[in-house]
């Protein structure tokens, strides 16, 4: 039995994560998780999983909810995630984090799991663009597994499964293109949030979805798998491939490409980190039709339509605080975007605007990164509320 700790457990990924904790009951059992402003939501999944420890965002919540369920311990705010993440109340053989909390918020639960000795499921994407180089370090000092969720990474993990890591070539990411795939720079100035809001082949979360469309989620990747796979960045390709049914590629040293195919289903990523080393069964995951299928297209990516994306390599290659500056910045604005402040084009902007008036520090401390990352939220709100 794994004791599963769910940081976000009410987004896309985290309600995903809790069917896979359903279909397996023998296998896993969610002993902590947290939430953030749902609370209503919160109380159904409380009542289902029966958990020992909830965290929230607000201290009212938590007290609401404390009187609500006098059995259960309550948490709010940073302090209750890392609470969430390190929570050793329940014994048990193992022990898996899975971070789906959205944002960089996610950076210190993950530190403090790791110093913890737990496994981490990372879909949380902004805690490695963030401090991608602290968190490796700390996984790599104290022998922790950190297992991607995100799908392309999932997809490039499962291909290098038995192979010698110093025969890759490069690894090739693929990208759907997100909501405006076919849409012309000058199309994307007058697009609506609802617009932005509507992602082809995937049902995610607010803030991914708008990054999906902006092609800055794929520059997160980017930045995430040079630090989960210690590759350097000009042997990561990514390329368009709007079926999504590639997930991603690693090309190695005598040119064989190995892929990941696949239904767009989170679940499957989330259940490979969740069972590894085992594979188990996933009940109402539908097998990809090929035939139905019938053609694989791929097109190469137009840095110029898609700036958000140079912008990441750009500031991955200068490495230091400039992933910092960029995923602080693009998360503030897309909160500006999505609450109707700002354009779609206004992000890159925005994020362009942070990147171009920062001093780069080379090889950050924890505390220059939290700096980093509260000064450049509130330069951003400051100037554009
Ligand atoms: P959602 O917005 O659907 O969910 C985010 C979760 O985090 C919710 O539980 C939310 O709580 C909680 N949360 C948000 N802000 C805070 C905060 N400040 N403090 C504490 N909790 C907070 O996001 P997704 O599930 O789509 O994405 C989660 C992460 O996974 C992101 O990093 C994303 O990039 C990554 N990812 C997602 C994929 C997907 O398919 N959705 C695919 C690959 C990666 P509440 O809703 O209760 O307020
Ligand atoms: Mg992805």
């Amino acid at each position: 039995m794994k004791n599963i700790y769910l940081l976000g457990a009410t987004g896309s990924i985290g309600t995903q994560t809790l069917d896979v904790i359903r279909q397996h009951p023998d296998k896993f059992r969610l002993v902590a998780f947290s939430a953030g402003r749902n609370i209503q939501l919160t109380q159904v999944i409380i009542e289902e999983f029966q958990p020992s420890y909830v965290s929230v965002i607000s201290e009212e919540d938590a007290k609401k909810l404390s009187h609500l369920y006098p059995a259960i311990h309550f948490g709010f705010g940073s302090e209750g995630l890392i609470t969430v993440a390190t929570y050793d109340e329940v014994p048990g053989d193992e022990h898996f984090v899975l971070s789906a909390v959205m944002g960089s918020v996610g950076l210190l639960p993950t530190l403090k799991a790791i110093e913890m000795r737990r496994t981490i499921g990372i879909a949380n994407k902004e805690t490695l663009v963030t401090a991608g180089h602290l968190v490796m370090e700390k996984a790599k000092q104290y022998g922790v597994k950190l297992l991607p969720v995100d799908s392309e990474h999932s997809a490039i993990y499962q291909c290098l499964q038995g192979e010698d890591s110093k025969a890759v070539k490069k690894l090739i990411i693929t990208a759907s293109g997100g909501s405006f795939r076919d849409y012309t720079r000058e199309m994307l100035q007058n697009v609506t949030r609802e617009q932005a809001l509507n992602h082809p082949n995937w049902s995610m979360g607010a803030k991914i979805t708008i990054d999906s469309a902006s092609m800055m989620n794929k520059g997160l990747e980017v930045i995430e798998a040079h630090w989960l796979f210690d590759m350097p960045y000009d042997r990561i390709e990514t390329i368009l491939h709007r079926q999504s049914i590639i997930h991603s590629m690693v090309e190695f040293e005598d040119t064989s490409i190995i892929a990941h195919l696949g239904t767009p289903d989170m679940r499957i990523p989330i259940q490979f980190a969740m069972s590894y080393p085992e594979r188990i069964d996933l009940k109402q995951a539908k097998s990809l039709n090929l035939a139905e299928v019938g053609t694989l297209e791929f097109k190469p990516m137009d840095f110029e339509r898609f700036p958000c994306l140079k912008m990441a390599y750009d500031a991955g290659r200068m490495g230091g605080s400039c992933p910092t500056v960029l995923n602080a910045a693009n998360e503030a604005a897309v909160d500006l975007f999505l609450r109707n402040k700002i354009s779609f084009l206004g992000i890159e902007e925005v994020v362009y605007e942070a990147l171009s008036a920062h001093q780069t520090i080379t090889n950050p401390t924890l505390d220059e990164i939290l700096e980093i990352d509260c000064d450049v939220r509130k330069n951003i709100m400051t100037k554009y509320e």
